[in-house]
């Protein structure tokens, strides 16, 4: 059964058309990679998915729900780990994701936020303030903060970029065990080996288009 069904969605910056016609299906339990050079226009159709970027036209629809017409349903289902990071310096890391949590209409989840932190390494900084943590452990702490709620579908833009080839392995080790337990993933990236290593099925973008869709055995053999 299908996660996300994207049809006919377009979207522009003035007169550049950021998104153009985009048509894609994206399966339940599936690690799918959006594949493209910067500028390609993954990030805005991330943006679109997660309601962060208004749509001119078309239809998105997740695990069968119109985002638009079903919009906190719909965003509960989605864990999104934006590209940029940005946190509210006046929070410890617990508190983050416990503020992050209340969103969602959850209450108490210390549990939850106690083995997030625990799968990210990220216990022993759960009383600091986010200007103390490093550049891997806010990222990590961006991941966390996009599992709170236990989504169904996790999407990730650009998670290693600008990020050291450990923290790297440890990140995609993480998300491969999230494919495992059977939730579905989308990753942006502009490295080829990162969509190769990870991802079952991956698209091509390049100027707001789709290029291609096929399975990472197909793609590679047809190189
Ligand atoms: P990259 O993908 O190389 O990290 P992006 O092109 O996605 O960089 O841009 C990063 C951020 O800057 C995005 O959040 C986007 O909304 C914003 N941005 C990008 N290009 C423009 C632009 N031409 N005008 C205004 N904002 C922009
Ligand atoms: P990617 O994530 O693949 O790098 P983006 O979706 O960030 O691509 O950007 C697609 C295009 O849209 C780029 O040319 C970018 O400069 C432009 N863009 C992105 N966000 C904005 C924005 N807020 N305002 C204007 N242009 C933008």
């Amino acid at each position: 059964s299908t996660a996300i069904k994207i049809r006919n969605t377009n979207k522009s910056y003035g007169h550049l058309q950021a998104l153009s016609d985009i048509n894609l299906d994206i399966k339940k339990g599936e690690f799918f990679g959006l594949l493209g050079p910067n500028g390609a226009g993954k990030s805005t159709l991330i943006g679109v998915l997660g309601g962060l970027v208004k749509k001119d036209s078309g239809s998105i629809t997740v695990l069968g729900k119109d985002i638009i017409s079903n919009y906190r349903e719909t965003k509960k289902s989605l864990g999104i780990v934006p590209q940029e990071i940005t946190f509210d310096p006046y929070f410890t890391v617990r508190e983050t994701l416990k503020i992050h949590s209340g969103y969602f209409g959850i209450k108490d989840n210390s549990e939850k936020i106690d083995e997030l932190l625990e799968a990210l390494s990220l216990t022993d900084k759960a009383e600091i303030g986010p200007r103390e943590l490093s550049g891997g452990m806010k990222r990590r702490l961006l991941i966390a903060k996009a599992l709170v709620h236990d989504p169904e579908i996790i999407v990730l833009d650009e998670p290693t970029a600008g990020v050291d080839v450990e923290l790297r392995n440890s990140l995609w080790e993480y998300v491969i065990n999230l494919n495992k337990q059977g939730k579905t993933i989308i990753l942006t990236t502009h490295y080829l080996e990162e969509a190769e290593a990870l991802c079952d099925r991956i698209a091509i973008m390049n100027k707001g288009k789709i290029v291609k869709v096929d399975t990472k055995e197909n793609l590679i053999n047809s190189i």
